[in-house]
């Protein structure tokens, strides 16, 4: 079974070296006729794991090609998810399966509705991979990624095949809880690193405001039915904060480097879902509004 993979970017290419080095049918799906070109011109996927770089010249395509689809792994930002998963639509398989690799939520539901037909399983990784440049992708960070069903079925078989392709993949009985919790970790985190402009631990010198911004997302998540996804929160932001102090956050390195950032999947999506639960969110909707004025004064999105 062919491992479709839309989207080459860090983690796609790092999803399709792996398997193609295993040995596994894998296809990249590039957006257009001139990305196809560029992918060819450079002779497959580039990896640098461990120093080591290899070329895995794997097969690709342009999404409208008409070859039916079984297995796909959605690989783009999650601004781009609903786009990019129309744009293969119609060649899914009744039944086929799709994980959804995007951070923060939002854009995996909005996905699935627009699949009915197909089984849509969302993914949370910690694995770190940047491009350094098209289709040239550094492992940057070994890490696990989580697989999980929001309708409660059972896990695939296939789990298995990326495992002995050195993939390292779980399966996770309540993914909605973990994605939460990596989503309120972010927003305790990543856009005061950009609104202060600084590393992870120099957020000890603002420990009243991520206490502030704790508290408000302990109160979300337990409003929203994810208990334990609030458990210990506070501790563990502190945690991060000490154990990356050297570290730039992902947001302030899409911010520094000009890209648009995941804001509406994360903060945003926060702040929303407080929206919608009638939840009182003062300091995490004063820091989106911080958050979205800096974007906007730097000429990016703000959504
Ligand atoms: P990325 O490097 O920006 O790659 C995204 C890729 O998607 C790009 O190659 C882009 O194509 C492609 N794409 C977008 N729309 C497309 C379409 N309609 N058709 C075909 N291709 C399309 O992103 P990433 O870092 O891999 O991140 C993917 C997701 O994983 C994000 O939600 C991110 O937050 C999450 N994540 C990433 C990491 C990491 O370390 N990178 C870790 C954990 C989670 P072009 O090249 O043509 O623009």
């Amino acid at each position: 079974m062919t491992w479709y993979i839309l989207g080459a970017g860090s983690l796609g290419c790092l999803w399709a070296a792996r398997l193609a080095r295993a040995g596994q049918p894998v296809r990249l799906l590039l957006r257009d006729r001139q990305r196809l070109d560029a992918y060819r011109a450079c002779g497959g996927i580039s990896l640098i794991e461990d120093g080591q770089e290899s070329l895995y010249p794997i097969p690709a395509e342009t999404a409208d090609q008409s070859g039916q689809i079984q297995r796909l792994l959605l690989a783009c930002k999650a601004y781009d998810a609903e786009a990019a998963a129309a744009s293969v639509a119609a060649r899914l398989a009744p039944g086929a399966e799709l994980i959804l690799l995007q951070n923060g939520l939002g854009s995996q539901q909005a996905v699935a509705s627009h699949l009915p037909r197909a089984r849509c399983l969302y993914a949370s990784s910690t694995e770190g991979a940047f491009r350094a440049a098209d289709f040239r992708v550094v492992f940057a960070g070994k890490g696990q990624t989580w697989v999980g069903d929001e309708q409660q079925g059972a896990a695939p078989g296939w789990l298995d095949e990326l495992k002995s392709a050195g993939i390292p993949v779980g399966w996770n009985d309540d993914i909605l809880e973990r994605l939460w919790r990596k989503l309120a970790m972010n927003c305790a985190i990543n856009p005061l690193t950009v609104l202060h402009q600084c590393r992870n631990g120099e957020l000890a010198g603002h420990a009243d405001e991520v206490a502030g911004l704790c508290d408000e997302l302990g109160k979300l998540l337990h409003a929203g039915g994810y208990p334990q996804a609030a458990e210990q929160l506070h501790g563990e932001v502190q945690h991060v904060i000490a154990a990356t102090a050297a570290n730039y956050s992902s947001m302030y390195q899409d911010v520094a480097q000009s890209r648009r950032t995941e804001i509406a999947y994360l903060l945003g999506h926060a702040c929303a879902e407080g929206d919608r639960l009638g939840l009182p969110l003062p300091r995490l909707h004063a820091l989106h509004q911080r958050l979205r004025e800096s974007l906007r004064q730097r000429g990016l999105p703000d959504a």
